[in-house]
């Protein structure tokens, strides 16, 4: 038997998480199983443990979006007892029981191996939110990054952290929009030049263009700041759209791309194939500081999971919450 973060719905439909005893047998089908050592928490798994239940289909359900781990035993010839491997993505954690667990078993085709210059602590300090971080970084080199600042939004959070940190590495100048000014020295640690007050954007403008300021954008907010700044991008530079912290709507205009040749770039890490999913990791191990990584991790073990649950959907999270799933 070992420990998992098991949510169950009541007769009500109320659901709750707490830390349970499972065996192998309880876990879902899958041709490799993994001793699961971390996993972190991710907008994903705030509404997977909450009382909503969010993207969960079936109870009793382990929430958990990603993990990095060891093979304990593999019915396919690519992995063997001893891999240390990654996982993102796949709606694990959604419709398939995910990292929230001492062991998970998943499909073979998820999982990616880890590259040698990385723990599987560093790697859940990454996690799904900065293996997404990377993707949209590679997205904007595809099309061109202009000069001049980049701009990240909802920076001090995941995604907005290892976004900033890759893109400093990789000598642009980046401008953080936060809207918690006390993270500023944070965010400058992690390369940043500029640190952009988060109501700055937030102000509503009726004009579709402004000056020129940025020269690409790593969006993880969405909603009305996504319709600001594609107006202030500069000429045929992108948006690589991640996140919808701050609202789905998109309240723009097309006048961007049709006037200045703006990009829009929508970034989806959960249906990555796993060539791209492992040229992703192989970049993160190459572009992203591991000293810098450091600054963004908040430890938890998996009796904190209802708390972080709650903290991250609310936006109060800062950086990376690795989960020791041994702790
Ligand atoms: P976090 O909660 O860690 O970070 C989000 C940040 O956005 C917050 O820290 C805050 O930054 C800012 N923010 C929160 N609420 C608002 C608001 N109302 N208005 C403006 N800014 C706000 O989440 P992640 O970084 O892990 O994820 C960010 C988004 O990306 C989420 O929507 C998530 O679902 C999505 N995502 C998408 C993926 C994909 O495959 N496309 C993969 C992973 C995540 P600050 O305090 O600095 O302002």
């Amino acid at each position: 038997m070992f420990n998992a973060l098991v949510v169950n719905k009541d007769d009500e439909g109320k659901t709750q998480a707490a830390v349970s005893q499972i065996g192998l047998d309880d876990l879902p089908a899958g041709e490799v199983t993994v001793a699961v050592e971390y996993s972190t928490v991710n907008y994903k798994d705030g509404l997977c443990i909450g009382p909503g239940g969010g993207l969960v289909r079936n109870y009793p359900h382990v929430p958990g979006i990603d993990f990095a781990g060891t093979v304990e035993t593999s019915e396919d010839s690519r992995y063997k007892a001893g891999d240390k491997v990654v996982l993102t993505g796949w709606r694990v954690g959604e419709s398939h029981w995910g990292g929230y667990s001492q062991k998970a078993r998943v499909n073979a085709d998820w999982l990616v191996p880890l590259p040698s210059a990385l723990s599987t602590k560093q790697a859940m300090a990454v996690g799904t939110a900065g293996f997404t971080a990377m993707l949209a970084v590679m997205a904007l080199e595809d099309h061109g990054i202009k000069d001049g600042p980049v701009l990240v939004t909802g920076a001090a959070g995941g995604v907005g952290s290892v976004a900033t940190a890759i893109l400093a590495q990789l000598g642009h100048e980046v401008a953080a929009v936060t809207g918690r000014p006390e993270t500023a020295d944070y965010l400058t640690g992690l390369g940043a030049t500029q640190i952009v007050a988060r109501e700055e954007l937030n102000e509503t403008t009726k004009r579709p263009l402004e000056a020129e300021s940025w020269g690409g954008c790593v969006d993880a907010v969405g909603g009305e700041m996504l319709a600001r700044l594609l107006g202030q991008i500069k000429y045929g530079g992108s948006v690589a759209a991640v996140g919808l912290a701050g609202g789905a709507g998109l309240p723009a205009t097309v006048i961007p791309f049709l006037l200045r040749g703006v990009n829009l770039l929508g970034i989806d890490s959960v249906m990555q194939p796993y060539e791209s999913r492992l040229r992703a990791w192989e970049r993160i191990a190459k572009d992203l500081p591991l000293e810098k990584l450091e600054t963004m991790i908040q430890p938890a073990g998996l009796s904190d999971l209802p708390q972080l649950g709650r903290d991250i959907l609310k936006g109060q999270v800062k950086g990376r919450v690795v989960v020791d799933v041994n702790a």
